[in-house]
């Protein structure tokens, strides 16, 4: 059984993990074959992607909590004063 390695385009260390990246620009050039990096090859690339799904760096439970706290007081804001809604809504995202 055959095994094949995918290995960094621009260095071709073994040792290296590596991703396939899609490249294309607004003028429809794509890159064709696509682009194989290890991490520091792909680095300029990364810096313009969201952080990879294997990163559990996303506080979501963290999340959920403060936007209800925002709700609710959302609701109290709407019913004392309209205009000001906006201005409390932010100001409690910033503390909660
Ligand atoms: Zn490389």
């Amino acid at each position: 059984m055959d095994k094949v390695v995918k290995v960094c385009d621009v260095c071709e260390d073994l040792t290296r993990p590596v991703q396939i990246y899609t490249v294309g620009s607004a003028d429809g050039r794509v890159a064709d074959p696509p682009p194989t990096l290890c991490a520091e090859h792909a680095a300029p690339l990364e810096a313009f992607l969201p952080q990879a799904q294997s990163a559990p760096a996303k506080p979501t439970p963290a999340r959920k909590a403060p936007a209800k706290k925002a709700a609710a007081k959302k609701a109290a804001a709407k019913k004392a004063a309209p205009r000001g809604k906006a201005r409390r809504t932010l100001s409690l995202e910033e503390i909660g």
